[in-house]
């Protein structure tokens, strides 16, 4: 750094290591306490070099004395005397300062007392503001108040100040000056520096003692003084020793009385400090103790406390209002165990064991209690640790709410979820609840066999409309009280609907257990019964199947009971059968076909064959009926007796008249597309009953026959007479509907239903196909050749068109024709034909049909066609 810049931005050279020795002394001082400072400091030095310019001059065995005297103090202030009970403390060494102002005046006592200012500051702070400011003031405290002792002397005259009196009091007039001085211009600094205001009462209340201590040391240099005035200084040689002695002991004996004070108060301290602490955490304690109580009492929830090994140590009052006791004595030291019913009290144990062992601090249960009436009170119980303020081993706190409303509640609907409401019974799904827990209990212990029974009464329906369905329900709640009543204890009687009832027989030992069980129930249900004042007998059919076949769910096995059902009824009614192996794999075939029919309709891997129908009197060709043919991948054929039976019954029926019509539609369009000859080829396609019930057959084929373009006229539905005459009234709209349409509708297989005459001539119907059946038997002057007439002049009658069906022969041909059968089909005439066969008949025909147009030779077109179509 060069000193050029530094002379222009920093303070003088001799001004600058002024400056340093201020920050380093006084870096904290604001601008008044550091004036005040450096004020105190420059006053006191010169005060300081002004005395030792004074004593220096003074003849050397006096020079020595202030010295030895200086020393002393200086000596004694390494030994303060703490005064007791205050912080501050008198330091001998002002004795020797009052006696060398005494002997050798002011400036001598300012020596002395700067050295031991020096001193005691030097010890007592590390600062060296304080430990420079300590002996300035020091100085210039001793030297006003010497001056002013001096002054006070020249006042009262030299003969009355040696006077002992006035020594003295000048003396401690002296030492109070100083003393006052002293502690005020120091006081001052600190005042300053706080920037607080002077506190004259704190001054005169911190510094009393002190002050005090001051006039002591004064009046003690007074004393010494006048013996050294009466007897020289030997004699103050002499006492200095003792002196020394004396203030040494008092000090050592101070102090230690101070250390053992001091640990004395500190333990003390401590001991009060503790005390507090544990009288606070006891009035806690007390005070929770107290809330805990007044909680448990009161609760509005029933309380105990439990020990470990489960006696009752308390209850509230809520407990004992639950239990119907009058108060909690009769509680006490009693079993907690004993209050729950029958083996609640292995779901207790259970419940608490996880707290028993540590695992867990709380449990919760649900269990009954036994109310003093003998009435049973469900609870739930809430189960915690507890430790009583005043005893270590912890106990259980549990927490007791009565829930019967809501268990009654819930169990009141539970019956009714789970129980017919009719009878009384368990219900459909009460029943699968209990064949699942059968089945459960089966698969854990294979010796707990049972059987499923399946009840289906045979005159039910007859009751109900002959009737009216009060005598239905009377007749159901009398057969199910007869069932209930007469199967074993453990079994039970469920009603699943209607009137189908099962039977769940339990444990069974053997097979003949469950045909025993069944024969007995037939023989109480067919003892007649009273409805309404009518005598009314009945019998049920019971299929029975055993959990021995290997059962894992519920639904199979009542399935199979049902299916057993059927057959005791096909069988003939009030009987029972049972699901054996060979039903079983008929079952499981059946849904194997079932789907694999599903699949194929979902493929539209079905196909359709064409049968063809003719006009019998003129032998030709009119058109073909739609017949599905599944060639299955692994059994080959299926007929349609087998298949559309299952379609009916899996719901698959629909989807599979939509994809024969579907297709047969736009392949007789097709055809008649070929050739002009061909363009009112007919199409006959069967419904089935579903396809009648279903609301929206109407949209299915008004649809179909649009999409295919084929015209409504020339397409016939074939209906058979038992599935019209059980759906009558419901489908007549439809059909008109369809009439309307233009769509043609014949009744199927007609002769083997029981429609009457009325019936039918309200139907909206075109033709009535003979059943093939009549066909058969047909022998000149047989019944069925009488049958095939009477419907034929029906047919006529009613002005509907005749179609005879399953014509085999020649002679049921010319049989046919000669009765004026008009329209007729048959093995004889044509095979169902694949798409391929029916082209090539068509292509025969079209051919023939060229060559007679060219021969013109009608005659032969008649007689020569049908032998052509014979496969
Ligand atoms: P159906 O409607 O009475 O059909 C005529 C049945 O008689 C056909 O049997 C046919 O092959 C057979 N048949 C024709 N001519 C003769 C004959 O001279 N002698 C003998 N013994 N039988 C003859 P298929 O094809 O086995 O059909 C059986 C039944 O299955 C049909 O009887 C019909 O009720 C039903 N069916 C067939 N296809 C369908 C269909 O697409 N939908 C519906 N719903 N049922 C169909
Ligand atoms: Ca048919
Ligand atoms: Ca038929």
């Amino acid at each position: 750094m060069n000193n050029d810049t530094t002379a222009a931005s920093s303070p003088a050279p001799h001004a600058w290591w002024w400056l340093r020795a201020h920050r380093a002394l006084l870096p904290d001082y604001n601008l008044r306490a550091s004036v005040y400072w450096w004020t105190m400091f420059c006053i006191g030095s010169a005060t300081l070099l002004f005395a030792a310019w004074q004593v220096q001059a003074l003849p050397w065995p006096v020079l020595l004395q202030i010295v030895a005297g200086g020393a002393l103090a200086v000596v004694a202030g390494f030994f303060p005397v703490r005064i007791p009970g205050s912080r501050n403390s008198f330091v001998a060494g002002e004795v020797f300062i009052f006696l060398l102002l005494l002997i050798h005046g002011p400036w001598a006592a300012v020596m002395a007392s700067a050295g031991e200012a020096f001193v005691g500051s030097y010890r007592s702070s590390k600062r060296w503001s304080s430990r420079l400011a300590s002996p300035a003031i020091s100085a210039l405290a001793i030297a006003l108040a010497g001056l002013l002792l001096l002054g006070a002397r020249a006042l009262i005259g030299e003969q009355a100040a040696h006077s002992a009196a006035v020594v003295l009091l000048t003396a401690t007039g002296a030492a109070f000056i100083y003393f006052v001085l002293n502690t005020l211009l120091v006081s001052i600094v600190f005042t300053l520096k706080r920037a607080e205001r002077f506190d004259a009462r704190a001054f005169v209340a911190s510094f009393g003692s002190i002050g005090i201590a001051y006039c002591g040391s004064a009046l003690l240099a007074a004393l010494l003084f006048l013996t050294v005035e009466q007897s020289g200084l030997g004699v103050l040689l002499g006492a200095l020793p003792v002196l020394a002695m004396l203030l040494t002991t008092i000090h050592y004996f101070l102090r230690q009385q101070d250390a053992q004070e001091t640990v004395r108060k500190s333990q003390a301290e401590a001991g009060e400090r503790e005390r507090a602490q544990m009288e606070r955490h006891m009035s806690a304690l007390h005070e929770s103790e107290r809330r805990f109580h007044s909680a448990f009492t009161h609760a509005s929830i029933g309380m105990a406390l439990v020990s470990f090994d489960g006696r009752v140590l308390q209850a509230n009052e809520s407990l004992t209002g639950m239990l119907g006791l009058a108060n909690s004595h009769g509680l006490i030291d009693r079993r907690f165990e004993e209050m729950t019913v029958g083996d609640d009290h292995a779901r207790l144990a259970t419940a608490l064991a996880p707290i028993k062992s540590g695992q867990s601090d709380t449990a919760a249960v649900e269990l009954r209690f036994l109310h003093v009436g003998g009435a049973e009170i469900w609870v739930a119980l809430a189960c915690g640790l507890f430790t009583e303020p005043n005893s270590e081993a912890p106990c259980l706190i549990v927490q007791v709410q009565d829930i019967s409303a809501r268990r009654h509640a819930e169990a009141q609907l539970n019956h009714i979820a789970f129980h017919d409401g009719l009878t009384g019974l368990p219900n459909r799904s009460r029943f699968h609840a209990m064949l699942t827990q059968a089945l459960e209990v089966l698969a854990i212990d294979d010796s707990r066999h049972f059987a499923v029974m399946f009840l289906d009464f045979d005159r039910f329906k007859l009751i109900n409309d002959s009737m009216g369905h009060s005598a239905g329900d009377a007749f159901l709640i009398q057969v199910s009280r007869r069932l209930h009543d007469h199967v074993r204890p453990g079994d039970v009687v469920a009603r699943l609907g209607g009137d189908e009832f099962a039977v769940l027989a339990n444990q069974l030992s053997n097979e003949g257990e469950a045909t025993g069980l069944a024969e007995r129930l037939q023989a109480v249900l067919r003892e007649p019964m009273t409805i309404g004042g009518v005598s009314v007998s009945t019998s049920a059919s019971i299929g029975i199947t055993f959990s021995r076949l290997g059962y894992t769910r519920p639904e199979e096995m009542l399935r199979d009971a049902d299916i057993a059902m059927y057959r005791a009824k096909a069988a003939g009614k009030a009987r029972h059968a049972l699901f054996d192996s060979h039903l079983h794999r008929e079952v499981a075939e059946r849904m194997q076909l079932e789907g694999d029919l599903r699949q194929a309709i979902a493929d539209g891997a079905l196909d359709v064959a064409y049968q063809p129908l003719f006009d019998l009197a003129a032998g030709r060709l009119i058109g073909f009926e739609a017949l599905a043919r599944w060639n299955h991948p692994q059994r080959g054929m299926v007929p349609p007796v087998t298949f559309i039976p299952v379609a009916e019954e899996a719901g698959l029926i629909v989807d599979l008249t939509d994809l024969v019509m579907a297709r047969a539609c736009a392949q007789v369009r097709q055809w008649q597309e070929r050739s002009p000859a061909l363009s009112e080829l007919k199409l006959q396609v069967n419904l089935s009953s579903a396809d009648l019930a279903h609301a929206a057959l109407f949209e299915r084929v008004d649809r179909i026959l649009r999409r295919t373009r084929l015209a409504p006229r020339l397409l016939t539905l074939e209906l058979s007479e038992n599935i019209l005459m059980q759906r009558v009234e419901g489908v007549i709209a439809t059909l008109e509907s369809l009439r309307r349409l233009g769509v043609s509708l014949a009744i199927d297989d007609f002769g083997t239903g029981y429609s009457s005459l009325s019936y039918l001539a309200n139907l909206p119907i075109d033709s009535l196909k003979i059943d093939r059946s009549f066909v058969h038997g047909m022998r000149k002057g047989s019944k069925n050749a009488e049958i095939v007439r009477a419907i034929v002049s029906l047919g006529a009658t009613l002005g509907k068109s005749v179609v005879a069906e399953g014509i085999e022969t020649v002679s049921q041909l010319a049989q046919l024709r000669e009765l004026g059968c008009e329209h007729g089909q048959g093995f004889h005439l044509s095979r169902p034909l694949t798409v391929e066969q029916a082209e090539a008949l068509l292509d025969c025909l079209l051919a023939e049909l060229t060559e007679l147009t060219e021969h013109a030779s009608p005659s032969s077109f008649d007689t020569g066609l049908m032998p052509l179509v014979r496969h």
